[in-house]
């Protein structure tokens, strides 16, 4: 039967697969393996379940050994239930049938086969049956922990899988096809999760939580594949591997299409590869308005890999590397050193080939944990908490390692380096002193390093209040909306049950935004928006009438805001744009 989870529009496009649940472990590998390799990657599992039944059995010796008085009954009985749990034909026979008709690797088909059996154990009316889930999940677990120490002989591709609209068509005629595309559906990812999928097979993804700028979204949409976050309990309803449509445009999943409705979101597929194709001609195409106003538009990137997409789309620039995703993923505590980092900022500027690359400082906390332990659940209020600046300046020596890295890959190229969430005129103080000092600590080691720009990211409103201070000290400032919003109207911008008030159309916000634009203008100093604002053509027109000349974004955004460039007269939207700011409900005046 067919119905519909709606949650919030986050990355756009439609998106047609099959649902892979993640239901709570993203940390497992998920690729395609070759056929040739179903045997060895069965293997796997089988020893893998093996070693867990020996072990159980040396336990069940060791209790028997200990009697009754040392070892309680009920732990042997537990035993009994894993022991039988392991051998179960469902969990072996599924996996198996994972691994020879879809080609996952094994740890995959394992998770897979665990969340249908998962589902299988919460319909049991039985108490005593349903909660053996959780004895199935650790299971699972001590398979999965055995199975890691036991490397896969294959290394997981790094290309995507994704098929064209007419493929996908095709694919859904003939289901069966390892070809079919693959929609991931979770309740929760963090952004270093993402990251994980970055190069995976995965057309299109939904999650249960998150707002339109989570972090997780923000890499979805760096990703170009339709997403919807925020469907609350969506993951819940849908079954493994039921057909599923993305609509990223509406937000919304279709689960178990009719024919009909599937014929129509096939040929809304379509459209919008046309659409892409279109806008594709105007890459090399200068961005200047109708009234001859050059305007700059730059790239947002999370890896030095994504230069590539970067150029591709046309960006003149980076004007925004998040950092922080050098630093996520790794094991608990241990952070990239300088050279490390060094070689990273300069792939990123090589791969820019001479143009300009924003390198912002580590911005880390919040929804952005360096890894799931970091994940802060004792303090109330993450987002106020010990993030961005505040985090680097807490451990000056982790932001001195960056600095130096930084400014030694400025050699490469043209650099500028950014400092997230400053909002005092003590910490504007301390990382101008502490830039200086890590260029003192290069020339003490005889290391040559290059010029950088300095620049400041207004995205408090008491640094939106304080631009003196802030052009004091720094060459440029960039606005970051999606902060700027958070802060302003007291929203959390990971929180969808707030998502509703989050409005980048606020007076206030717009007011904040104006105010910036204009005294960097008036004073000659470079200012950019890099939030998600500066990527959705809602704004281009609002923006550039304030007097924004520089946008920075997603690469797969750039040829669509270039297009409201080319339409746009500033001489016209400037007094236009005055109203709005002005207006009790600007968005009654947005068209
Ligand atoms: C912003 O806050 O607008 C911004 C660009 O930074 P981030 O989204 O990484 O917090
Ligand atoms: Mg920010």
């Amino acid at each position: 039967m067919t119905f519909s989870i709606h949650g919030l529009a986050v990355a756009r496009g439609i998106a047609i697969g099959r649902a892979v649940l993640m239901a709570g472990r993203v940390d497992v590998a998920h690729y395609f393996i070759d056929a040739g390799q179903v045997e060895a990657e069965i293997a796997r599992v089988r020893d893998g379940r093996n070693a867990v039944i020996d072990e159980i059995h040396r336990l069940q010796q060791t209790i028997t050994a200990m009697g009754p008085k040392e070892a309680p009954h009920e732990l042997g009985a537990l035993l009994d239930v894993h022991l039988m749990l392991l051998q179960d034909e469902d969990l072996v026979e599924g996996v198996k049938r994972w691994i020879t008709e879809r080609l996952y690797n094994a740890e995959w088909a394992l998770m897979t086969q665990l969340e249908l059996l998962s589902r299988q154990f919460d319909e049991m009316e039985d108490e005593y049956l349903r909660e053996r889930k959780a004895d199935l999940e650790q299971v699972a677990e001590r398979i999965l922990r055995y199975m890691k120490g036991v490397a896969s002989p294959i290394p997981p591709p790094s290309a995507a899988r994704r098929s064209s609209p007419a493929r996908q068509q095709d694919m859904l005629l003939t289901d069966d096809s390892v070809d079919v595309p693959l929609v991931l559906v979770a309740h929760d990812l963090s952004p270093a999760d993402m990251l994980q999928f970055k190069q995976s097979v995965f057309a299109g993804f939904v999650t249960d939580v998150g707002g339109k700028t989570s972090h997780t979204a923000i890499v979805a949409r760096s990703m170009d594949i339709p997403a919807v976050v925020g469907t609350r309990s969506g993951s819940q309803l849908v079954r493994q591997d039921d057909w599923v449509i993305i609509d990223g445009d509406a937000g919304v999943m279709i689960v178990d299409p009719s024919p009909i409705i599937l014929a129509e979101y096939g040929f809304k597929q379509r459209q919008g590869e046309l659409e892409r194709g279109r806008l594709a001609r105007l890459r090399h195409t200068p961005a200047v308005t109708m009234d001859g106003q050059k305007i700059e538009l730059l790239a947002n990137i999370e890896m030095p890999e994504d230069a590539a997409a970067a150029l591709n789309a046309g960006a003149v620039g980076v004007g925004l590397f998040r950092s922080e995703f050098l630093f996520m993923g790794r094991n608990k505590g241990d952070t990239p050193g300088e050279e490390e980092q060094y070689q990273a900022y300069k792939r990123a500027i090589e791969g820019m080939q001479g143009l300009p690359v924003t390198i912002r400082t580590i911005d880390v906390g919040a929804d952005k944990p360096l890894d799931a332990a970091m994940r802060d659940d004792t303090h109330l209020n993450p987002a106020l908490g010990l993030r961005a600046i505040r985090w680097s300046l807490a451990d000056p020596a982790m932001f001195l390692t960056q600095l130096r890295a930084i400014l030694r890959a400025a050699v490469h190229g043209k650099v500028s380096l950014l400092v997230p969430m400053l909002a005092h005129a003590s910490e504007i103080r301390q990382t101008v002193s502490l830039v200086d000092f890590a260029r003192a600590e290069l020339d003490n080691r005889g290391v040559t390093y290059g010029p950088v720009e300095l620049g400041a990211m207004i995205e408090i409103p008491a640094a939106a209040l304080t631009l003196k201070t802030f052009l004091k000290y720094f060459d440029f400032l960039s606005i970051g909306t999606n902060d700027l919003i958070q802060y302003t109207l007291a929203i959390d911008r990971a929180d969808e049950s707030v998502a509703h008030l989050y409005d980048p159309l606020h007076p206030a916000v717009l007011n904040l935004v104006a105010q910036t634009i204009a005294e960097c203008n008036a004073q000659g100093k470079g200012v950019s928006v890099c939030g998600e604002m500066a990527g959705d053509t809602t704004f281009t027109r609002l923006l550039l009438g304030l007097g924004l000349r520089s946008f920075s974004m997603h690469p797969a955004q750039i040829l669509a805001v270039k297009q409201e460039v080319l339409r746009a007269d500033v001489q016209r939207l400037a007094p236009w744009a005055q109203q709005v700011i002005a207006a009790e409900d600007p968005s009654a005046l947005i068209g």
